[in-house]
């Protein structure tokens, strides 16, 4: 017989295990004997066909085709200097191919460290109690505890169920949640029997125990998962546009190789000077670090988020956080601290705060404070807090607090849910079987029928029900979460529907104080142009209250929309409420949320969503960028979610949103620095072509500084802590594209002329200084022609030094810039210098790079250039700043006056 085919006790005992788990002795044994409960990746590449990959990718074609190239004209013309190109371009190959490597495998190291840092944990009994595990340490005949929106980690039978359901759509794919239970089945197939839950689904509502029967690979999951490729991983948005972009240089060097060489051939250079000039400006332009370049610093970004609690799912959500118009968050948790504390309660028509309700009146209350330390799901793990919502851990501490111990068994549950925003508990008690209700007093009152006044029962009528919604509103108008409690003696024969004829016992207010760093966050969204939307369950006015002590309301009357307005609005009334500068959601329901986040999407707004529970999932999904808690979330909703909030904090979000800013600021940033140095690299071409003056830098220079120098400093760049100035933009829209004509003309039309300049005067200084004369044709090997280029190629990379600094700012001056805080620049810059003083003046660096030693007087005739350049552009943001030139993005306040919305999803 199969194991759904057993009874409870029969697959308990075919395991090994009992109503009370397994013992602790056991599972070190089972665990060796099973494995542990994870899967394994079952085709991984290996690294050495990841390497071999750096190789043979598009570009390194191209240059390997450069390289025959060159070794097959040295073979044609011997002693034209092609075969030193020829090993050239092999370094480069290999130096880029390594780099790349190098790159790729950083990349992945971030991304798998982040998700270590969320160890899925499940609970489970063992020796009788319970406790919490990693999921991954499950092992066959352990006993676990489910509740709605947990992940099933392992195959398991249940032993126990109330009102269980699951989702079995990552198995079956079938998304209709359906029934589950304990009896034993006649089903043939295991996975379509009532009493099976699979690993990989989930609990969507109800909660029970099952017994674990398979684990890792055995279970159905992993069995799947073996027969699966490895999946391929999608390109974020920004990789794809460097891809292309990639793809567009390339065949742009191509042409212009193409070009140069016919127009060598016109002017009569000859054959192999072009053949040779071609290949280089080939191999010099072609951009194939980029790519990976941008993808560690996606990952980079990926992990200070995780620093600042903000934990990336996947790579284009970093993006995407960077766009964020709008961020719809929660209330409880998120933007409070979810520390709650019953504050004060409202009793027989009287205020009275927890202290005052004596144990002498304990009798008086009994009812009330039963409901308080019954109505709950917590799971009390000994020698630990209890397990559960802090709101009915609240409760429960007060009813013990005034000496109500009672832990009468629970043999029911109407569970809560945020439409219908209450839930029952039903519960054998020496007086008989009774229901206890709390809930919101809107959902509880209409089930009323009487009210406790006292030692007195007395029917509910208006004037209690006009009493109760004042001080419903009086508490709230506090900021108090209120709760209405209320119970029921049950017949024996217990009705269908046992929710009504209730006895209201009494409400309650509890505290829960916002984060202290909530304020200042949302007071960076404000100038950074993002809209906050509070949307709550809870009731608007206590939503106000709070909304008004973190800032988030300042007005008078701000635009309030509850659940039961806004199932009446149509999409376009929505849309147009949504263009209120203050608004708060309450009394809302998780599907509502999707409302939301759907009608804002259609006003072009990039949304992110805040949500916990298993209804938050499908608007998790529908937003741009899904926010599951880390610690409060189901494990549902952080499936479903983008990014996890490892502290479940409002602010973590704000933080999150600087550092995706930030990456798109920071690509910029190192695109701008290496195209800057192909002026330099072009320029002196063009010169000798256009002026018949010796060539001052040679193609194997162009390569030392392209895939040299430049390489560690841009990677630098490209790691730049987020910079203050990023949130007081507005949000970047998604159309921007990295480069576009401001960046082109600062790095190709400004920098890159500066440094043309510069690289051109040392070069002309050195032969002037050797008395070289106009016309006069210096050969190759000539000790004041190397010494010239040396000077020309020191030039360039003393200018790129200062460039490293000048590109960390678009707009602000270098005194406001902190020039030393990036270790990876400093090192990248040391690196840089290390490289030239090797190029320059060692016996190797000479002949490799056909460099002479330059004297004291070169470097120091550079100098006044550099500090030329940094002057120059110190004045150039000066202009953009006092005039406002060429702003990139408008400034929140104006474009909120204008009233335009953002455009360009
Ligand atoms: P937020 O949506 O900001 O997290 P919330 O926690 O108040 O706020 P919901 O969880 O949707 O939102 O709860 C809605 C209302 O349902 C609460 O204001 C409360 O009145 C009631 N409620 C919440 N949790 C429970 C519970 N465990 N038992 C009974 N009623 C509850």
């Amino acid at each position: 017989m199969k194991i759904h085919h057993l009874t409870a006790a029969e697959a308990l005992e075919s395991l090994g295990s009992s109503l009370n788990g397994l013992d602790d002795a056991v599972i070190e044994g089972r665990l060796r004997e099973f494995g542990f409960n994870r899967l394994e990746e079952t085709r991984k590449t290996s690294a050495l066909l990841l390497f071999a990959r750096e190789f043979l990718h598009f570009f390194a074609l191209i240059l390997w085709l450069a390289a025959g190239l060159a070794f097959f004209a040295e073979a044609q013309q011997p002693g034209e200097g092609m075969q030193t190109l020829g090993y050239a371009i092999l370094g480069v190959i290999a130096i880029n191919g390594c780099f790349s490597f190098w790159q790729r495998h950083q990349a992945e190291q971030a991304i798998a460290a982040l998700q270590k840092l969320l160890p899925h944990q499940v609970k489970v009994i063992r020796d009788g109690e319970l406790s919490l595990v990693y999921a991954d340490e499950l092992a066959p005949g352990d006993l676990l505890v489910l509740q709605e929106g947990d992940n099933v980690p392992a195959d398991c039978r249940l032993v126990e169920a109330l009102a269980l359901r699951v989702n079995n759509a990552t198995i079956t794919g079938e998304s209709l949640p359906k029934g589950r239970d304990a009896q034993p089945s006649d089903a043939e197939d295991i996975g379509q029997s009532r009493n099976i839950l699979l690993a990989g689904t989930s609990v969507v509502a109800g909660e029970g125990k099952a017994v674990v029967f398979a684990t890792g690979m055995h279970t159905e999951f992993g069995k799947i998962a073996n027969t699966l490729k490895t999946t391929v991983k999608a390109q974020s948005p920004l990789q794809k546009q460097i891809a292309r972009l990639s793809h567009f240089v390339a065949l742009l060097a191509l042409a212009l190789g193409v070009a140069f060489f016919f127009i060598g051939q016109a002017i009569g250079l000859t054959f192999w000077e072009n053949f040779i000039f071609a290949i280089g400006l080939i191999v010099a332009n072609v951009p194939e670090g980029l790519l990976p370049t941008v993808t560690l610093s996606l990952a980079m970004a990926t992990q200070r988020m995780a620093k600042r609690n903000a934990l990336i799912r996947n790579l284009p959500s970093v993006e995407t956080l960077g766009s964020t118009t709008v961020i719809c968050t929660d209330k409880t948790g998120t933007l409070t601290e979810n520390r709650m504390a019953v504050k004060q309660l409202f009793l027989d028509g009287h205020y009275c705060n927890p202290d005052q309700l004596g144990r002498h009146s304990l009798q008086q209350h009994a009812a009330f404070l039963g409901c308080a330390a019954l109505c709950h799901n917590l799971k009390r793990i000994e020698g630990n807090a209890p397990l559960g919502d802090p709101m009915e851990i609240a409760l429960a501490d007060m009813a013990h607090a005034r000496g109500m111990r009672i832990d009468y068994p629970k043999i029911g549950e109407v569970p809560f849910d945020t439409d219908r925003k209450r839930m029952s508990t039903l519960h054998d008690t020496p007086a008989g079987t009774m229901l206890f209700c709390k809930g919101a007093l809107e959902m509880v009152l209409p089930l009323c029928r009487q009210i406790a006044a006292g030692n007195r029962i007395e029917t509910l009528d208006d004037g209690h029900r006009q009493q109760l919604a004042k001080a419903l509103q009086t508490m709230a108008d506090q900021g108090l979460r209120v709760l209405a409690l209320a119970y029921r003696p049950l017949p024996e024969e217990i009705p269908d529907n046992p929710e009504q004829s209730l006895i209201l016992a009494g409400l309650v207010g509890l505290e829960d104080p916002p984060r202290p760093e909530v304020a200042a966050a949302i007071g960076q969204c404000h100038r950074a142009g993002i809209k906050v939307i509070m949307v709550t369950g809870d009731h608007p006015h206590t939503a106000v209250a709070i909304a008004r002590q973190i800032g988030l309301v300042r007005s008078e009357h701000p635009k309030v929309i509850v659940g039961d307005k806004l199932k009446k609005l149509t999409p376009s009334q929505l849309q147009v409420a949504l263009d209120a500068d203050e608004i708060v959601f309450a009394r809302v329901g998780a599907d509502q949320k999707m409302q939301i986040v759907e009608a804002l999407q259609r006003k072009q707004h990039i949304v992110a969503v805040t949500g916990d529970g298993v209804n938050d999932a499908p608007a998790l999904k529908k937003a741009d960028i899904g926010i599951a808690m880390g610690k409060a979330g189901t494990d549902v909703a952080k499936e479903a979610a983008d990014m996890i909030l490892l502290d479940d904090n409002f602010a973590s979000i704000v933080a999150a949103i600087e550092e995706g800013r930030a990456v798109f600021d920071n690509i910029r940033k190192f695109l701008t620095y290496i195209l800057t140095s192909n002026i330099p690299e072009v320029v002196p071409y063009l010169a000798f072509v256009l002026f018949k003056i010796p060539l001052p830098l040679t193609i194997i220079q162009i390569l030392a500084v392209d895939l040299g120098t430049d390489m560690l400093p841009a990677l630098g760049l490209g790691a730049e802590k987020p910079d203050a100035a990023v949130m007081e933009q507005m949000p970047r829209s998604q159309k921007e594209t990295l480069i576009d004509w401001r960046l082109l003309a600062r790095a190709y039309g400004f920098l890159g002329l500066l440094e043309a300049v510069a690289a051109m005067a040392a070069f002309f200084f050195v032969l002037d200084r050797g008395g070289w004369e106009y016309g006069q044709i210096l050969h190759g090997r000539q000790p004041l022609y190397l010494q010239a280029t040396t000077a020309c190629l020191s030039a360039i990379i003393m200018m790129q030094i200062a460039n490293v600094f000048i590109c960390k700012q678009r707009q602000r001056g270098l005194l406001g810039t902190a020039l030393l805080d990036n270790k990876l620049i400093l090192s990248g810059i040391l690196l840089e210098i290390a490289l030239i003083l090797a190029i320059v003046y060692t016996p190797w660096g000479n002949a490799l790079f056909g460099a002479a030693p330059i004297g004291g007087e070169v470097w120091l005739f550079t100098l006044p250039f550099v500090a030329g350049m940094l002057a120059l552009e110190e004045l150039r943001k000066w202009l953009v700043r006092r005039f406002k030139l060429f702003p990139l993005r408008a400034e929140p306040a104006r474009l909120r006056k204008s009233g335009r919305t953002r455009t360009g999803r």
